[in-house]
């Protein structure tokens, strides 16, 4: 691997970041807080919320068994995609090479950051190779993304192709686990510990069921996280967010909960899917959502929109013609969907 210096674009390597009021003095229990230019009334919206979350990140830490200081919080994991491009990606010079079909966002955050976007066709089972995409980076490499299980074929990326390009890559890998609840294979935090150039992503908007509250986490060595902490903006995820985020991983049960339904709706709703008319292949899944594919993927669209219910046609996307992205709903909300396609 590169220094993380000779990643890091050099003017935010030499950043002297923003320091605000609540980074110069995080203690509690002061009783008279006149740093801030609050406004005294309207507790509790009306203080600024921890900038670093810290509350928050003991508790992660004991979830997920990895140390405070390897967490970072975003609003979203779209905020850490974004930033992997502002920290690591100098505009018009570097680039970054990413598993094709997969989430769209790695692609959209390379247009906006002016950096080229190297997509690496995988085979019609959505499996990569490792040695293409090794093929497809250069000096100029920063970014390799992986994204499993992966959206929107909605499998598990094989292990072996993402360690070979973690062992051979010299930049930095990002692991996207946003539906690495459902998935049934170990997470790479496992690995975080051993591989400097690896950055680990997951979400709280799948499995834990809070996508409106947009808070996305991204893992990685403390090194990393420091970089990320300096170019963020101070206040990027807001005091609503942290407290309802604190409520609900207080009851983590629940979480688990939800995603053993939804597996065991995930394996009615392909088999039942699968024997549709209209269907001529339901993907594999290791998500909380399947692809399949249909004779007329616009129309079944169109028909169900009809019936009010919302699927994705990503029938555009690479290697996904006549494809159909179904998220596993409610027991209710499925039978709605299968007794509307059985009547097509
Ligand atoms: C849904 C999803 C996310 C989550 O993004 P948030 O900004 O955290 O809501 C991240 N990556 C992938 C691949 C996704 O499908």
């Amino acid at each position: 691997m590169k220094t993380l210096q000779e990643l890091v674009r050099p003017n935010i390597w030499s950043l002297s970041p923003y320091t605000s009021a609540r980074d110069e003095y995080q203690g509690k229990d002061a009783k008279v807080f006149l740093d801030a230019n609050e406004n005294p009334y309207n507790d509790p919206v009306n203080r600024y919320p921890d900038p670093l979350q810290r509350d928050l990140k003991q508790r992660i830490s004991a979830i997920k068994g990895v140390p405070a200081d390897t967490i970072f919080f975003g609003n979203g994991s779209d905020e850490a995609i974004d930033l992997m491009y502002r920290i690591f990606c100098t505009p018009g010079k570097d680039n970054a090479v990413a598993i094709e079909p997969t989430y769209g966002m790695y692609g959209v955050c390379a247009d906006i950051n002016d950096v080229e976007y190297r997509r690496v066709l995988m085979d019609e089972n959505f499996q990569p190779n490792a040695d293409r995409i090794l093929a497809a980076t250069d000096s100029n490499t920063k970014l390799v993304f992986f994204c499993t299980p992966n959206n929107p074929s909605g499998n598990n990326i094989d292990h072996k192709v993402i360690d070979k390009v973690l062992d051979s890559f010299d930049g930095i890998v990002i692991v996207d686990e946003a539906y690495i609840d459902f998935a049934g294979v170990p997470s790479y935090l496992k690995q975080l510990a051993d591989r400097p150039n690896l950055i680990v992503l997951q979400t709280f908007s799948k499995a834990w069921g809070m996508a409106g509250i947009r808070l996305g986490m991204a893992f990685a060595q403390p090194e990393i996280i420091g970089i990320m902490n300096k170019v963020k903006y101070p206040y990027n995820v807001n005091l609503l967010t942290q407290k309802r985020a604190m409520e609900e991983v207080m009851q983590y049960d629940r979480v688990q909960g939800w995603v053993e339904s939804i597996l065991k709706e995930r394996t009615r709703l392909m088999a039942e899917f699968a024997k549709l008319d209209c269907c001529i292949k339901v993907y594999p899944s290791d998500a909380n959502f399947f692809l399949a594919r249909v004779k007329d993927a616009a129309a079944t669209y169109n028909y169900l929109v009809d019936q009010g219910i919302i699927v994705r046609n990503r029938s555009k996307i690479a290697l996904c013609g006549n494809s159909l992205r179904v998220t596993i709903g409610t027991v209710v909300e499925n039978n709605a969907l299968l007794e509307a396609l059985s009547k097509y």
